[in-house]
C-alpha cells in the first residue's frame, strides 16, 4: 500500500519534541476510513467519465473549479537544525518558516485567550509553540516542488502499459475551516517512454496534500503534476476522503466520503482506458 515508501517515515518529524511523534500517521486513523460509504459520498460513474467530480461539502463554499497555479519555491538543504530536519519523507523546510513559529504561537495564545482559556495554566504552557511547529507540519508541502522528488526518479522505459499506485494515506487540512480532512488517494498512469520511482507518486502526493487544501483542487494537482513530470499519455486521480468539518460540526456525517477524480489524456478520451482504471479500482 505505501509502495516503496520506507516504513515509519510518515508523520515524522522533529524529533526532540515528545508530542510530535505522537501525531505519527498512519497508525489510529489509518482503519477507520473503510466504515460503509454513505451513498451521498458515492462517485457517480457519469462524472468520471468527464474528469469531473461531486462533492457532499456543499456548505464549504465556492468550489474551486480551476487549478491553482503549482508553488514553486526553492528550498535549501544547509539547514541541519531546522525543525523538519529528521522528515524523511520530504526534504527539509527553508530556515525561513522555523522563525515563524515565535509568532505564530503569539497568535495562538490570542485565540486561546479569546476562547476564555487561562494561557498560563499548566496544560497550555507550551500548547501555543506546539500548535505553530503543528501547522507549520501540516502544510509542509508548500516549500517542496515536484522538481526536487523527481530527481533521479523518472526512468526510460519501454513499458506501456497501465501504472496504478492504489490507495496512498493521504492527511491534508480543509482551506475552509482548518481542520483535517484525510483518505486515500488512487493513482493510474499510461506511460509513454517515461516512467516514475513508484514511492515518488506518494511524494508527490504528499507535497499537494500537505498545503491548505480543497478535495478537488489536490486532486487536479496530482494529476497535473503527473503530466509535467513523465508526459504520459494519460493520468487518472481518485481520492475518497473524510472530512472532519463534516464530521465533527455541521451535518456530522459520519460516514460520509466525499469522492473527487480528474482523469486527463486517454483515460477522459479513451472508454476503455477508463473501463480498465475504474475495474482495476474495484
Ligand atoms: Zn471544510
Amino acid at each position: 500500500m505505501n509502495g516503496d515508501r520506507p516504513e515509519g517515515t510518515n508523520g515524522r518529524h522533529k524529533s526532540g519534541d515528545a508530542t510530535n511523534g505522537r501525531h505519527k500517521s498512519g497508525d489510529a486513523t489509518n482503519g477507520r476510513h473503510k466504515s460503509g460509504d454513505a451513498t451521498n459520498g458515492r462517485h457517480k460513474s457519469g462524472d468520471a467519465s468527464n474528469g469531473r467530480h461531486k462533492s457532499v461539502d456543499g456548505e464549504d463554499g465556492e468550489q474551486q473549479e480551476v487549478m491553482g497555479p503549482l508553488v514553486r519555491r526553492r528550498s535549501s538543504l544547509a539547514h541541519a537544525k531546522c525543525m523538519f530536519h529528521n522528515d524523511l519523507e520530504l526534504d527539509h523546510r527553508p530556515t525561513a518558516k522555523d522563525k515563524l513559529v515565535g509568532r505564530m504561537a503569539d497568535s495562538y495564545r490570542d485565540l486561546l485567550t479569546s476562547l476564555g482559556e487561562d494561557v498560563n495554566r499548566d496544560g497550555l504552557l507550551k500548547t501555543p509553540e506546539r500548535a505553530a511547529k503543528a501547522l507549520l507540519y501540516f502544510t509542509k508541502g508548500y516549500d517542496q516542488t515536484i522538481q526536487e522528488v523527481l530527481n533521479e526518479a523518472v526512468f526510460n522505459e519501454e513499458h506501456d502499459e497501465m501504472v496504478i499506485v492504489k490507495e496512498i494515506e493521504m492527511f491534508s487540512m480543509c482551506e475552509h475551516h482548518l481542520v483535517p480532512f484525510m483518505g486515500k488517494v488512487s493513482v493510474a498512469y499510461l506511460p509513454r517512454g517515461l516512467v516514475l520511482g513508484l514511492s515518488k507518486v506518494a511524494r508527490i502526493v504528499e507535497i499537494y496534500s500537505r498545503r491548505l487544501q480543497v478535495q478537488e483542487r489536490l486532486t487536479k494537482q496530482i494529476a497535473h503534476a503527473l503530466i509535467e513530470a513523465i508526459n504520459p499519455s494519460g493520468v487518472a486521480v481518485t481520492i475518497e476522503a473524510t472530512h472532519m468539518c463534516m464530521v465533527m460540526r455541521g451535518v456530522q456525517k459520519i460516514n460520509a466520503k466525499t469522492v473527487t477524480s480528474c482523469m486527463l489524456g486517454v483515460f477522459r478520451d479513451d472508454p476503455k482506458t477508463r473501463e480498465e482504471y475504474l475495474a482495476l479500482m474495484r
